[in-house]
């Protein structure tokens, strides 16, 4: 549910600070500290889960809500030009932070672009 040493987990309960973009009960969109593109925004689940390696049955309403979301927060920013969505899982894909997170970016090039 909320793991206290998860830098993620913090953001939600507001210990530390981010630029929000988009909050509901379920989930929290943020701009990423370290942005790689022009928009380049973190959109989380509130509760914690590990990351995308870790989804089962369970969370299927819970990841559709936030792709509803994700569709959203692109409209709200005007992404019309297009966006990516990332999830990293694990070590080697370069996972850094062990909350399940999806990446928007947008605002540049990425045909071949890894995140
Ligand atoms: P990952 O590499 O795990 O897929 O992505 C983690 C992302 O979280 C990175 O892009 C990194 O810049 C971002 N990040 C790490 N710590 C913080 C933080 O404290 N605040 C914000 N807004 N972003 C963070
Ligand atoms: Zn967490």
């Amino acid at each position: 549910m909320f793991d206290p040493n998860c830098i993620f987990c913090n953001i939600v309960e507001g210990e530390i600070p981010s630029t929000k973009v988009y909050e509901d009960d379920i989930c929290l969109a943020f701009r990423d500290i370290n942005p790689l593109a022009p928009t380049h925004v973190l959109v989380i689940p509130k509760t914690h889960i590990e990351s995308c390696a870790e989804l089962t049955e369970e969370h299927e309403v819970l990841i559709g809500h936030i792709f509803t979301v994700i569709a959203k927060i692109a409209r709200d920013l005007g992404l019309d030009n297009g966006f990516r969505v990332v999830s990293n899982a694990g070590l080697e894909a370069g996972q850094t932070v062990p909350h399940l997170h999806f990446h928007i970016l947008a605002g540049r090039p990425m045909s071949a672009k890894m995140v």
